[in-house]
């Protein structure tokens, strides 16, 4: 009899030759638990999904109740179903009132997709924006937009008319024209390492964008339900998106993305052809359930008020001299080190002997990523800083 570490080697399809290979048999809260019973501090939150931690009770009841009525019934958008209906109308009291539409998908990359279909559909341009060490996703149009040409090359021809500017980079939106049909932007770019708009640049980008007619996508399949201490993280910068993409936290921990727009945008999915998008799973009544769950969660906890404070913990105790940099947006955070030479070792002694996860950016592999639930105890953060600092110093004595 194989083990499960055995036949996850032999028979799963592997991304690299690195695997993490950490057996995890249950999870609770902010911990993970292994089968010989060693406990792992989880400070990535399956990177920015558990925001309300792991197996939430709430998200659970309302899984189960779910559970009870039934599971899939039809393909989207033909039956009247309580859960995503209701899911709808609570994320639209989270929003400006003019996002008033919402498109349920399976993932973060379907939502890049159906948001890019529904801006070339509207505006009838082809041209797409988006900004240098963006991540959107996998799939061949999310991957088209994606900001690292090294993840493209080998599955090239990708979709046309793509241009790419610089984050924070104001000269760079004179490339935003009349032939623009959309620009998609990261609120706050998460793979490049946590970086947040300076400069009113989202104030600029949302100005120019209006002058010529491009939508604004803004992407906060990592950064929205709260993970920066606003629902949305847009809220902290003065601007609305035409479409805005979730996916990630939204689920508590169950499949679910979406994109959201104005019903006058949204509609021109219904003629010419119709069913201009369509998904069999998206808004699949569990998810949906447990989203809701989760949105309620967030906001009747009061998880937002807590996250500039824990923030401020973890950025008060990570102070070292191997320490370049801490940045973030709430509890979306960067550790900057020297190089990846010396992170990876300080990231794997973390895990093999302090029992800490976290990770490193796929477009920035100086950083250490750290976006833990934001329902970590101040103890929590206390146990985590500790052991990070003492991960630090023995790597430092190797
Ligand atoms: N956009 C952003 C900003 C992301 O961080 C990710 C996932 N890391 C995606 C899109 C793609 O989401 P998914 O993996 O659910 O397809």
């Amino acid at each position: 009899m194989l083990t499960p570490r055995q036949l996850f080697l032999r028979h799963q399809a592997q991304t690299s030759d690195f695997p993490l290979l950490l057996e995890i048999e249950r999870a609770e809260g902010v911990w993970m638990y292994s089968p010989d019973g060693g406990r792992i501090l989880d400070l990535i939150s399956g990177i920015g999904v558990s925001n309300v931690g792991h197996r939430h009770p709430r998200v659970l009841q309302a899984i189960q109740q779910q559970l009870d009525k039934y599971l899939h019934l039809m393909v989207y958008g033909e039956l009247v179903q309580a859960p995503p209906a209701e899911l709808a109308h609570a994320l639209h009291q989270t929003l400006p009132p003019a996002l008033d539409n919402v498109y349920f998908v399976n993932s973060g990359t379907e939502a890049v997709e159906g948001a890019l279909k529904l801006a070339k559909r509207h505006t009838g341009r082809t041209e797409l924006i988006s900004c240098h060490n963006a991540y959107h996703g996998s799939t061949q149009g999310a991957l088209s937009v994606n900001g690292s040409e090294g993840f493209k090359r080998s599955y090239r021809p990708l979709l046309p008319d793509v241009r790419h500017i610089r984050y924070n980079h104001l000269p760079d939106l004179e490339l935003i024209t009349t032939r623009t049909a959309a620009v998609i932007v990261e609120t706050v770019q998460g793979e490049a390492g946590v970086r947040v708009p300076l400069h009113d640049y989202l104030g600029h980008l949302r100005r120019r964008c209006t002058q010529v007619g491009a939508l604004l996508i803004l992407d906060e399949i990592q950064c929205g339900f709260g993970r920066t201490g606003t629902f949305w993280a847009f809220e902290q910068f003065g601007i609305e998106p035409d479409i805005l993409l979730t996916a990630k936290g939204m689920g508590g921990g169950m499949p679910i993305g979406a994109f959201i727009s104005r019903q006058e945008i949204m509609q021109g999915f219904k003629t010419n052809p119709i069913l201009g998008h369509c998904t069999t799973f998206g808004g699949h009544p569990v998810s949906c359930a447990a989203s809701l769950a989760t949105l309620r969660t967030i906001l009747d906890d009061n998880l937002l008020a807590g996250v500039p404070g824990k923030a401020a913990r973890f950025r008060q105790q990570l102070v070292h001299p191997a320490i370049r940099a801490v940045r973030g947006q709430g509890l979306m955070m960067a550790v900057e080190f020297e190089s990846f030479a010396v992170l990876k070792p300080i990231i794997d002694h973390a895990l093999a002997h302090e029992g800490i996860l976290t990770d490193w950016f796929l477009f920035c592999d100086n950083s250490l990523r750290l976006a833990p639930p934001l329902t970590i105890a101040d103890d929590e953060i206390d146990y985590a800083c500790a052991a990070l600092l003492r991960a630090i110093d023995a790597v430092a004595r190797q």
